[in-house]
Formats: C-alpha cells, structure tokens, sequence
C-alpha cells in the first residue's frame, strides 16, 4: 500500500499529494491521500477494524482510478471527475489501523510485541478475527462520542470491542481526531466490512437529519446497501458517531461485503464490492459543491 501511494503521487503530482498524520503504536506511518485541488473538502478512510482489510482495497482503487480520469478527463458512470476534483478535495485515509492489518495478514511476527499480541488473542496464534490495534483496543471504541456508555466492553485488551482506558487513548484514533479538526471536511465515509448496511445516525435531527438522510439514500441507492434505521439509543465511540455529533455534517460507516462473520472479507467479493462502491468517493465530494 506504501509503495503503491508512493507511485500514484509521482503518477499524479498535479492533483495527488501524501502526509503522515501520525504513527501508530508500533511506529507505522498513517498515511493520508489528497486528490483535488478544490477547496471543499471530504474525508474516505478505511481499515479501523484489522480484519476489514479489504476496505483499504475499495479505497486504493478508488485512489487509483479517480487520478486517472482527472487526467485523461474521463467520466466514471456519469460524474466528470476531473470538474469536481478541481472544485473538491478528497482525502483518503486508506489504512487506519497498520499494526492490526498487519497482524491479520502476517501473523504475530509483525508484531514489536509477539508475546503480548499472542496473549490477548487468547494463546492462538491465527490472528485472522482481529479487530483491535496491536495493543488490543478497538480504535473505532476511541472516539469522544457518548464513549463512557458505549455498550459490551470487556474491560481489558481484546481482540474486539475493548474501547481502551479513557478516548483518545490510541495513537492511531487520536492521530484521525487531529487530522479531522485540522480540517473542514464537508462530508466523510468510514470504510468497514461486513453486512451491506450503511449507518448514517447519531442523534441528528431537524433538518441536519434530512441533509444527512438524502446522502445516504443516494449511497443506498448506488451500493444497494440498506440503511440502518436511526436508533434513540446508538452506543458510540465510533469515528462517524463522532464526526457527526462533533463536525455537525454526514458522515456515514459503510460496511462492505455479504456478511462473512469474523473473519476478512473474502477476495472473491472484490469485483463485486468494486462495482457498487467506485463512485462513492466522488459522489460525496460532488455532494458538497453547490
Ligand atoms: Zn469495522
């Protein structure tokens, strides 16, 4: 993934630029993509959630093929990419959680903490469940969003679900945090697997609740996704639960694949999952010009 951001960048030096927005626990660069020159902006990440790889995938590509149509003026089912990319600017973070990715396709050795990473995976040494960072915290658990009520947490470091020892605590999820406020992003989308639903709410009402809705509808309707109904009571923590309450604008968490249970979203589904998500990146940035 380094390499490839690497490349596109030098592909692309007119609208394409990288920076590390912090590192992760284990020393690992966060990479974030910019592609456009415009100044509204929005924000794609994906991979909070190690096991989830495949999101980093659906982001890269659409990295990859939104550079190429700005360049060759192309459109991708109707959207002229390159007019909206020099009115917007889409920032890709395509890999939240390095350490947890790593730890999933490569096993325990990728790990600064081998014993450590073994003993929260309960003695296994398959890591293919993992959700968590390398220290076992659950980086979309991190966010400050109703996080001292955020339901089934175990307590201590996990392999899911552990929302840490106080917000904030994960380099990683701080190092989103900064970034976002450094930014005035006008929309984003927080890339996870599996189930085909889209969550779009977080205790917005009034007209805020219908800006928010008609975008979902709009993602619903290109991905086929369903949207989850709008609950009294969501339990929080997550990076769009916080964005929405903190930015006051959409954001949504697009979860990827038929359900697959805990495990990685399986290659297969690629093309697939490819074809009902390609245009997302640039829909949500052409949301924002009026
Ligand atoms: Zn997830």
């Amino acid at each position: 993934m380094v390499k490839d951001l690497k490349e596109l960048v030098q592909w692309h030096p007119e609208i394409a630029s990288l920076e590390s927005i912090g590192k992760s626990v284990d020393g690992r660069e966060l990479y974030a993509l910019k592609l456009g020159t415009g100044k509204e902006e929005v924000l794609v990440n994906a991979s909070h959630h190690a096991r989830e790889h495949m999101t980093t995938n659906v982001v890269m590509e659409m990295a990859d093929q939104y550079a190429h149509l700005y360049k060759t003026n192309g459109r991708m089912n109707g959207y002229s990419v390159q007019s909206i990319l020099k009115k917007t600017s889409i920032y890709f973070v395509p890999m939240v959680n390095p350490d947890g990715v790593s730890l999933v396709q490569l096993g325990a050795k990728s790990a600064k903490n081998k014993a450590a990473v073994i003993k929260i995976n309960g003695g296994k040494t398959n890591f293919s469940a993992w959700k968590a960072n390398v220290r076992g915290v659950d980086l979309n658990r991190q966010y400050p969003a109703t996080w001292s009520t955020i339901c089934c947490n175990p307590g201590k470091p996990s392999p899911q679900n552990y929302k840490g020892p106080k917000a904030l605590s994960e380099p990683e999820a701080k190092a989103m945090y900064d970034f976002t406020l450094k930014h005035s992003f006008k929309a984003s989308a927080a890339y996870h697997s599996s189930g085909q639903i889209i969550f779009w709410h977080f205790h917005q009402s009034g007209a805020r609740k219908t800006r928010d809705y008609t975008i979902a509808k709009k993602i619903s309707n290109k991905t086929g996704y369903s949207l989850v109904a709008p609950r009294s009571n969501p339990s929080g923590g997550g990076y769009t639960d916080w964005f929405i309450q903190n930015e006051k604008k959409p954001g949504l968490t697009i979860e990827i694949s038929p359900y697959v249970g805990n495990r990685p979203v399986p290659i297969i589904y690629f093309s697939s999952i490819w074809k009902q998500n390609n245009t997302i990146g640039i829909l949500l940035a052409n949301e924002t010009i009026k």
